[in-house]
């Protein structure tokens, strides 16, 4: 009934898992030769893919699919085509793209090649049924794994402009994850003054204030998971400290001027990012200044909590999508920022993260995507384009 090509699903799967589309420019890799290859299925299918140039060799790709059937919604299907690097520890090429045990193994078969090649392949099972209303649009993306360039530039160019809905097609396990935990990304600046260790009351040690900030941080935190329910999908607000950085190993003698925190700090929805910078602006500038030490705080990315209600006529058809294809359906969140994120919090679109793969299994070794979990998501796909673009509105 669905018409999804496996045989071609899988192969194109493989081979966008054979292209090491890291972003690491000391190894000359980007996402370039996935996204062509991605441009050229469009092509095959015979649409017309526009290539969004974000940064040099890191283009993103969308394509406008028209369904000829009357005015109706645009769907769109979301996915990116960077990796995260392979690392150590495989027992398999990580870009070999083996099928083994009904699996497809390397790096990026689950986070998300799979999910990319499911939903192109869906998409034209969709189209080869006949018309129908509204459109598709489908978007590969670069950088997911790192700030979200192709997301951010999307919608700064206007091309979710119209859209109604998002599936990213991420890795999830089976859950419709209509949730998503936010992150803050801060660096906090202490400066205080320098001297040498024999005279240290001629100086301000940075690091003091830093000691200072990282205990204030630990009080706001459970403050904050005293002040906010755990949330069923989502958990707790985490403030975790990440890097430090202050003086030198070389130089032990030497007090420094001034030192530096990184934060990472993970939210649910209701809790206003603008208003937790300024509180950690506030405490630690308050705790630093105990110690003569000034402090300022630079937000370094922002990705708030973002949810789209279970009623969304997005979710719904997932949903019902899900339950038809594959059974009962269940609702999930997603651990951490995608790029439906940047896209609901900034183009103000309803997202929902669902796609084959394991949801734990991303960035580790011995990555896979179950060949049946890839076909199942893809025919998923199909009824819930169907669902969402014939609904009545
Ligand atoms: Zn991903």
């Amino acid at each position: 009934m669905t018409d999804v090509d496996e045989t071609g699903l899988v192969a194109f799967a493989q081979e966008l898992v054979r292209i090491p589309s890291v972003h690491d420019p000391d190894r000359g890799l980007n996402e370039q030769p996935a996204a062509d290859l991605v441009a050229t299925q469009m092509r095959a299918f015979g649409w017309e893919p526009v290539i969004d140039v974000v940064a040099p060799g890191r283009p993103n790709v969308v394509a406008v699919l028209e369904g000829g059937g009357g005015d109706g919604p645009t769907l769109m299907f979301e996915g990116h085509t960077d990796v995260v690097t392979e690392g150590d520890g495989w027992t398999v090429d990580p870009f070999g793209g083996e099928v083994r045990n009904g699996r497809l193994w390397g790096r990026g078969a689950a986070d998300m090649k799979g999910g990319l090649a499911a939903m192109l392949f869906a998409t034209h099972a969709l189209a080869s049924r006949g018309p129908f209303p509204g459109r598709v649009v489908l978007a590969a993306l670069v950088d997911e794994e790192g700030m979200m360039l192709g997301a951010k530039d999307l919608v700064a160019r206007g091309r979710t402009e119209g859209v109604d809905g998002v599936i990213c097609c991420e890795p999830e396990g089976g859950e419709i994850c209509h949730v998503a935990k936010g992150a803050l990304r801060l660096r906090l600046d202490l400066q205080g003054k320098m001297a040498h260790g024999a005279m240290p009351f001629e100086g301000r040690n940075p690091n003091r204030g830093v000691g200072a900030a990282i205990g204030v941080l630990a009080e706001l935190e459970r403050d904050l998971q005293a002040r906010h329910d755990t949330h069923p999908h989502l958990g707790q607000v985490w403030i975790t400290p990440t890097v430090l950085a202050a003086g030198s190993a070389r130089q032990m003698n030497v007090m420094p001027a001034s030192a530096s925190v990184w934060v990472d700090v993970r939210t649910i929805p209701g809790v206003d990012h603008d208003d937790l910078v300024g509180e950690v602006s506030a405490l630690v500038a308050s705790a630093a200044s105990d110690h003569g030490i000034t402090a300022d705080v630079t937000v370094i990315d922002d990705r708030p909590a973002v949810a789209t209600a279970p009623e969304d006529p997005l979710v719904r058809a997932v949903w019902d999508a899900h339950a038809a294809v594959a059974g009962p359906p269940t609702l999930g969140g997603v651990p951490g920022a995608t790029d439906g994120t940047v896209i609901t919090s900034r183009a103000g679109i309803p997202s929902v993260v669902y796609g084959p793969g394991g949801k734990w299994i991303a960035h580790q070794a011995d990555e896979f995507v179950e060949l049946d979990d890839l076909l199942m998501h893809a025919r998923v796909y199909v009824e819930a384009a169907d669902r969402f673009l014939r609904r009545a509105s």
